[in-house]
This record gives structure tokens, C-alpha cells and sequence, in this order.
């Protein structure tokens, strides 16, 4: 893989570049039977290295120019919380997370991003001394690791997201902060725009949603935080890291509230192509870091880096495999196959389900429903 000289977040965001993110690791490690289902934590970057490893290097290999280490939900609370009884330690899962992230991203000039979550402390105490010194024991693994920026990702409440932003800002490295949001607002109601004023007050270089919802309403959600932005005369870059799965219910809790969560989720999800429509919506939204969160699987972030190809001025390894918009089907022995070797076939199709008796959409969970 061609080496490229390795520059910083904020220096290829500055520069107006592309950057492209990963995509989920704990559902897709779930999947593969790596991770305890209902837990999400990460115990898997100590117990099973060489899973965490090759997912992280076909998100590497698919494009990405940023790899997140496996530590979501790593806090020593909500290890202990999740019952998932083992030895392992928060100390330890950092520490292994770090070496895998940072092995793999030297292999093709990526860089390493520290991910922080929300933590079981806030909800149960709502004591800013307690939750920031748990992000702190958090930062502190990470500082002993070569690491280059920080992501907040994945909280539900910006008042908390606001104290891990501040917390994180003391290292002096840059931080990025995503809230798992619909465009509704947060939990205590805080609509976006108000959650992405905070966040920047607060420090955060970049802003912007992950996981919860599907990609097109997160860019509709990012939309809302960069008028809030402007209208308070701040500046930030912004990112999306969506759900790779359709959520038309677009309720308040997210896919969480689904009932096919987590187990039946396979008919939503994300097409290629469906793909190549969010990364060009999110690029005209202004939006310039653009990635996956839970169902993006590393054929997601590639068709991610060939939409922006002609920006970011390469193609990611893998595309000669298929060829842009389907080009390889030119080869192939079927007449109607070959016929589809074309960007207005896939870009036009509209895929069915198979399944006759399903509903399109599905009524969330109570607590959760649309306001
Ligand atoms: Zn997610």
C-alpha cells in the first residue's frame, strides 16, 4: 500500500480535504462472534487481537484515513455495569486497542483516533466530578499511546458530551465531538444547532452525529448543528459517522428502539449505492469528515472514497475488483447482467425486500416514539 506522509486531522481539514472515517466495530464483531451482544464492550481487542486487527485493515484497505480504536463503551464502570464478567480490565482493553489501531493505520498513513462514549456514571449520578474523572482515567490510557486526535462519540445528553470535551481538551490534541442525535434534538430535548454551540464552546475542533439514525437523516441533523453554528458566529469542522441501515421512523431513541434491534436488522440495510448518495450529500452539505458507525461494513466506506474520488484525486485499492458503478459486469456471460454495468441502472433500481409479508416501517419501542 502507497505510503502517504501522515498530517494531521485539523491540517487536512483546514486544507479543505476529504477525510474519509471507518465504520462499525461492535456490531459487525458481534456478528462474527466476537463481541457479547447487549454488552458492546470491547473485550475482544485483548481476547481475539487478530478479529479487531483484520477489521480494522479492510476498513483500512476500503479507504478510511482514520482508524478509531476498539474502546467504545470502555469505561471501567460500564465494564463492570455489563456484566460481561471477565478479568479484563479497562487498563488493558486501551492498551491492546491502541497497539492494533496504531499498527494497522502505519500501514497506509491513517491516522489513530482515541474514541471516548458516554458513560452509565452520567445517568445514575449526573455528577460532573465523577463522570469527567472517568474520562480522565480514559484519557490518561490513551496519552501513554501515540494517538492523534480524540473522538466523543456516541452520547445521547450534550451536557455530558460538553464535559468529555473539556476534559479531553486538556491534552492539547484535537477532539471531535458526535452526538448519537435525531434531528428532534438530544434526550433533555436541546434541539442541534444549540447541542453544536455548545460542543465549540466547549472546545470541540469538529461536531457533528453518529450511530442512532440513517445516513441521510444525520447529514440532516449536521445541516441543523452548521446553522446553529452560524448563527452563533462560531466555526467548526463537521463530521457524520451515520447508522449503515434505513431508518424511515426517524424516532427520537434511534434504531435502539427498533424491534429488530439488534438481531433482525439485515433488510435495512445500506446498498452501495445508497452509499454513494450520502457521501455526495454530506460532501454538498459541507460536511468534510465522512464515515460509518454500526451496519457500515468496509464495502460501505469504499463506496464512501470512490464517490469523493475525484476530490480526494485516487481511488481506494478494491475498486479494479468491481470497476466504477458495476464496470466489470461487462464481462460477464449474461446479456441483462452486462446491461447493468452502468451508473443509471444501479443508481435508478429500487432493490426489493424478498419478503412479502414485512412492513416497511416498524413502530419503535414506547419512550422512544416521534414527537
Ligand atoms: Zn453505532
Amino acid at each position: 500500500m502507497e505510503h502517504k506522509k501522515r498530517r494531521g486531522i485539523l491540517e487536512r481539514l483546514n486544507a479543505g480535504e476529504v477525510v474519509v472515517g471507518d465504520g462499525g466495530y461492535v456490531m459487525q464483531l458481534e456478528r462474527r462472534g466476537y463481541v457479547k451482544a447487549g454488552h458492546w464492550t470491547p473485550e475482544a481487542a485483548v481476547e481475539h487481537p487478530e478479529a479487531v486487527r483484520q477489521l480494522h485493515k479492510e476498513f483500512l484497505r476500503a479507504g478510511a484515513d482514520v482508524i478509531q480504536t476498539f474502546t467504545f463503551y470502555c469505561s471501567d464502570d460500564k465494564l463492570e455495569l455489563s456484566g460481561n464478567v471477565t478479568t479484563i480490565t479497562g487498563a488493558q482493553i486501551n492498551d491492546a486497542a491502541c497497539n492494533l489501531a496504531g499498527e494497522v493505520a502505519n500501514e497506509g498513513g491513517a491516522l489513530v483516533a482515541g474514541g471516548v462514549s458516554q458513560t452509565p456514571c452520567y445517568l445514575k449520578t449526573n455528577s460532573e466530578t465523577e463522570v469527567k474523572a472517568i474520562f480522565k482515567k480514559q484519557m490518561d490510557y490513551f496519552l501513554q499511546k501515540d494517538i492523534d486526535f480524540f473522538i466523543v462519540e456516541f452520547f445521547e445528553h450534550v451536557e455530558e458530551a460538553v464535559w468529555a470535551v473539556e476534559v479531553l481538551k486538556s491534552s492539547r490534541k484535537p477532539v471531535a465531538a458526535t452526538l448519537c442525535i435525531a434531528p428532534q434534538g438530544d434526550m433533555n430535548g436541546v434541539p442541534p444547532g444549540e447541542c453544536a454551540v455548545r460542543l465549540v464552546k466547549a472546545g470541540a475542533d469538529i461536531v457533528g452525529i453518529n450511530c442512532h439514525l440513517d445516513p441521510l437523516t444525520g447529514v440532516r441533523t449536521v445541516k441543523m448543528m452548521k446553522e446553529g453554528l452560524e448563527k452563533a458566529g462560531l466555526r467548526a469542522h463537521l463530521m457524520v459517522q451515520p447508522l449503515g441501515f434505513h431508518t424511515p421512523e426517524c424516532n427520537i431513541g434511534g434504531y435502539v428502539s427498533l424491534p429488530e434491534f439488534p438481531f433482525a436488522l439485515e433488510t435495512r440495510a445500506m446498498t452501495r449505492w445508497d452509499v454513494h448518495k450520502y457521501a455526495r450529500e454530506a460532501y454538498k452539505a459541507g460536511i468534510r469528515y465522512i464515515g460509518g458507525c454500526c451496519g457500515f461494513e468496509p464495502y460501505h466506506i469504499r463506496a464512501i472514497a470512490e464517490e469523493l474520488s475525484a476530490e480526494r484525486g485516487f481511488l481506494p485499492p478494491g475498486s479494479e475488483k468491481h470497476g466504477l458503478w458495476g464496470a466489470a459486469l461487462e464481462f460477464h456471460t449474461k446479456p441483462w447482467v452486462r446491461a447493468r454495468a452502468r451508473r443509471e441502472y444501479w443508481e435508478n433500481l429500487l432493490p426489493a425486500s424478498g419478503r412479502p409479508k414485512c412492513p416497511s416501517m416498524a413502530t419503535p419501542a414506547d419512550g422512544y416514539q416521534n414527537d
